[in-house]
């Protein structure tokens, strides 16, 4: 049987992940009042101005009614993208800055709240390498590395499909698909040759800045970039080998006969997923089991009304057995 399992937010929050509507309070108190960073105030500064005039953010609990951190994330990327500036404290340069430090912010508070033994994803991963013939798919919506370090404890090799279509990435010996949708900690991408570079460790947090000690691994090329795309904003990229990703995890949809979806809120607005989930499903149409896993009953809902009654609905939190 063709296993694809799909992981979303809730996935990394059963390791202790925030998620998005607490991450601002919860890195405000790890790096503004714990321990304190020079190179984050910037994001700080930007959100006391957010709303025109200067309002003051004085405890972690002062975020709470900002929006979450992938829409100012969203936001910020819009402006770079389009070329504009947000304010006159904020022109492009700043949002520049600001842009690398969200992505240190997101980079180090994950570093900060997942557990390096992340035995829930290690567990599970290696009990659906174990209990199938045929080796399972992983789509990864998650920036963090808890997977990719699931897959290698496992004994084996992640493939992010950057070249080559999914059959190839399945034909290898030792090699488990992993297919991360939004880009990757340990991804860096050279605007010069164009290819996505894979690392061990994270390294987005040391992109962007003048002084990144890392250079691209095929040309040399200096100032390669964190991959960490914000999901609305998909499209705007055009990064050809995340078009093989979106591709191969398509195709592995297309061609599973058990889909997992774990932890993951099919939130409206994340189109650029639902259309490639639906259309995935469709070529062919063919009995499939598809199984949610999602503690929230709003969001089983949801899946109903994306995916019809058909579908398996697990009502409860990821705890890392296997559906
Ligand atoms: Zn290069």
């Amino acid at each position: 049987m063709k296993a694809v399992y799909i992981f979303g937010a809730g996935a990394s929050a059963a390791e202790g992940a925030p998620v998005v509507r607490n991450f601002f309070r919860m890195a405000y108190r790890y790096f503004k009042e714990e321990q304190y960073d020079a190179g984050l105030e910037i994001v700080w500064e930007f959100l006391e101005h957010f709303y025109g005039k200067r309002s003051v953010i004085s405890s972690g609990s002062d975020l709470d009614r900002y929006p979450g951190i992938d829409e100012i994330f969203n936001i910020v990327d819009w402006y770079l993208l389009h070329n504009q500036a947000f304010s006159a404290r904020f022109p492009q340069k700043r949002l520049d800055d600001l842009k690398t430090a969200l992505v240190k912010l997101i980079s180090m508070t994950l570093d900060r709240s997942l557990p390096p033994d992340n035995s829930i994803h290690r567990s599970f991963v290696l009990r659906a390498l174990q209990e199938s013939r045929e080796v399972p798919t992983f789509i990864s919506l998650n920036y963090d590395i808890v997977l990719d370090r699931a897959i290698r404890a496992a004994g084996c090799r992640p493939e992010y499909g950057f070249y080559g279509s999914h059959r190839d990435h399945l034909g290898q010996a030792g090699q488990v698909p992993l297919y991360k949708l939004h880009g990757s900690l340990n991804w860096s991408f050279c605007p010069l040759c164009g290819e996505i570079a894979e690392h061990n460790e994270k390294v987005a947090h040391l992109l962007f800045s003048e002084n990144s000690p890392i250079v691209c691994m095929n040309c040399g090329g200096a100032n390669p970039q964190a991959v960490i795309i914000a999901p609305t904003l998909y499209k705007s990229y055009k990064i050809s080998r995340l078009q093989n990703v979106w591709d191969s995890a398509c195709a592995a949809i297309s061609q599973c006969d058990r889909l997992v979806v774990i932890g993951y809120s099919l939130d409206p607005a994340d189109t650029s997923i639902i259309a490639t989930l639906k259309r995935a499903l469709n070529a062919p149409d063919k009995n499939r089991e598809i199984v949610v896993i999602n503690p929230s009953r709003r969001t089983c809902g949801r899946y109903r009304q994306i995916f019809g009654n058909g579908c398996k609905i697990k009502c409860r939190p990821f705890t890392g057995e296997l559906f």
